[in-house]
C-alpha cells in the first residue's frame, strides 16, 4: 500500500498560553500602543525590544511592524535612498528586492552556490558596485561569515543582515544578526518566533537606532523605547528624519515575549525533524543535500535539495507525484512566480543581468517546510516519500 501523509504544511503551533493570557491582559488594559503607558510603566514591546536586544547582545532593538519594514527603515537608516545601489543575494524572496526598490535604490544581484549560500567570489567581483549588502540568510543557510565579512570589511561595504530565517540561529557562536551594522528579522506567521506581522531591527550604532527609531513614527516620544540611544543622538535626527509609521503594538509583544524565551528549546525541536528528513533523504540517487558547516548553528524550519541538471518536465513530474501523496514542495525552478517561490528575474522592477551558474542551482532547487506541528514519524514517512518518487521519475529518465 503507498502511504500518503495527512499533515497540513502551513500549520504552526497554537501561541503559548502565557502569550495569550498576556495578550487579554493588554486588551483589558485598553493601553495597545506602544506609548500608551501608565507612569514608570515599560510595556510590552519596550521589554520585548529589552528582551530581544539582551538576547543577541545588541545594544539597541526596535519591534516594528514586519520583517520587511524593518530592512527598509535599516537602508533609509544607513543613508541609501534614490539612485543607489544595494548589494543582495539572487536567491532570496521577494520582500528583500522590494525593500531595496521601495526606497528608490537598485538591487544588484550576487549568485547563488550548491550550498544555498551567497557566492562570495561574485561578491567580491561585485563588491565595488555598491556600498552596502543586504544579505539574505535565504532559508536558513549562513555563508562563511568571517569571509564575507572580510570581503566587505576590505571593500568598505556595510553589511545589513536579512535574518528573516536565521532568527535563533549562529556564526561560530555569535548570533545571526550581529556581524552586520544592522540585524534585522521577522515574526510573520511562518517564521521562528509569531505574531502574525512582526520585525526587529538591531544595531549597537547610536545614530542608526535612533534614526530608525524616528522613522518607525516615534514622533518625540523615543524616550520610552525598551532600548533607547542616548538623547544626544536625537538632536539632529530628530527634524530630519521623516516619519513612516510602521510601530509594534503592545498586543503582539504580549504574544512574543513567552515564545522568545522559548526559541532555543524550539530550535531544538525544528533541528530533530531537519535530521529526520535529512536522514531519511541521504544518498537518494539523483538528489543532492546541502552540507552544513561545523562553524554554523541552524534553525531547520524547512529543508532544501537540489535536483541538480533535471530536465524542468521530471522535476515538475517529481512534484506532481509528491503532492499526490501529501507532500507539498516549492520548486525555484518553475518559470512563473508561485506561491512564496520567485527568482531574481521575474522582479521586473529591478534590472537583471542573466546568470548562468546561478540560474542551474534555482532551476534545481526544491524547498519544503517543516513546521513544529509535524512528529518525527511524519518527518520520517515524507522523507520516505520523497525519496521513493524521486527515485520512480530518476530511474525512468
Ligand atoms: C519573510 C521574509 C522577510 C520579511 O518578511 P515580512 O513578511 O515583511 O515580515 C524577509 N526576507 C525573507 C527572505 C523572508 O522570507
Amino acid at each position: 500500500m503507498t502511504e500518503i501523509f495527512q499533515g497540513n504544511f502551513t500549520q504552526q503551533e497554537p501561541i503559548p498560553e502565557e502569550g495569550i493570557e498576556a495578550a487579554i491582559a493588554v486588551m483589558r488594559s485598553g493601553r495597545l500602543h506602544r506609548y500608551n503607558l501608565g507612569p514608570g510603566e515599560v510595556g510590552e514591546v519596550g521589554l520585548l525590544e529589552q528582551e530581544f536586544a539582551a538576547s543577541v547582545g545588541a545594544k539597541y532593538a526596535l519591534a516594528v511592524a514586519s520583517g520587511g519594514y524593518a530592512m527598509g527603515a535599516a537602508l533609509r537608516a544607513v543613508g541609501i535612498g534614490p539612485g543607489d545601489k544595494v548589494l543582495t543575494n539572487a536567491f532570496t524572496l521577494a520582500p528583500v528586492p522590494g525593500a531595496i526598490a521601495a526606497v528608490g535604490a537598485t538591487p544588484v544581484f550576487v549568485g547563488v552556490t550548491e550550498n544555498l549560500t551567497i557566492d562570495l567570489a561574485d561578491l567580491e567581483a561585485k563588491a565595488g558596485l555598491a556600498r552596502v549588502l543586504m544579505l539574505s540568510h535565504m532559508r536558513g543557510h549562513l555563508a562563511d561569515m568571517d569571509r564575507l565579512m572580510a570581503i566587505c570589511d576590505a571593500a568598505g561595504v556595510l553589511v545589513i543582515e536579512d535574518c528573516a530565517h536565521t532568527m535563533g540561529a549562529a556564526w561560530r557562536g555569535i548570533p545571526s544578526g550581529r556581524q552586520g551594522v544592522v540585524g534585522c528579522y521577522s515574526m510573520q506567521t511562518y517564521k521562528h518566533i509569531n505574531a502574525g506581522e512582526g520585525g526587529f531591527l538591531v544595531t549597537d550604532d547610536d545614530a542608526i537606532a535612533a534614526r530608525a527609531i524616528m522613522l518607525s513614527g516615534s514622533y518625540m516620544l523615543y524616550g520610552r523605547h525598551g532600548t533607547p540611544p542616548p538623547e544626544a543622538a536625537f538632536d539632529e535626527v530628530k527634524y530630519t528624519t521623516p516619519n513612516v509609521s510602521g510601530r509594534m503594538d503592545n498586543l503582539r509583544a504580549a504574544i512574543l515575549r513567552p515564545q522568545l524565551r522559548n526559541l532555543d528549546a524550539q530550535r531544538d525541536k525544528w533541528n530533530a525533524r531537519y535530521r529526520v528528513v535529512e536522514e531519511g533523504l541521504s544518498g537518494t540517487p539523483g538528489l543532492c543535500l546541502t552540507t552544513r558547516p561545523p562553524e554554523e548553528t541552524f534553525v531547520g524550519s524547512s529543508i532544501q535539495f537540489l535536483l541538480l541538471d533535471w530536465p524542468s518536465a521530471r522535476i515538475s513530474e517529481v512534484l506532481a507525484r509528491c503532492l499526490k501523496r501529501g507532500v507539498e514542495l516549492k520548486w525555484f525552478g518553475g518559470a512563473e512566480p508561485a506561491g512564496f517561490t520567485s527568482r531574481y528575474d521575474s522582479w521586473r522592477y529591478a534590472p537583471s543581468e542573466a546568470m548562468p551558474a546561478t540560474d542551474r542551482v534555482l532551476k534545481g532547487i526544491v524547498d519544503m517546510r517543516l513546521p513544529l506541528t509535524f512528529s518525527l514519524e511524519d518527518c520520517a514517512q515524507i522523507a520516505r516519500i520523497i525519496r521513493a518518487e524521486v527515485g520512480a521519475v530518476y530511474q525512468a529518465q
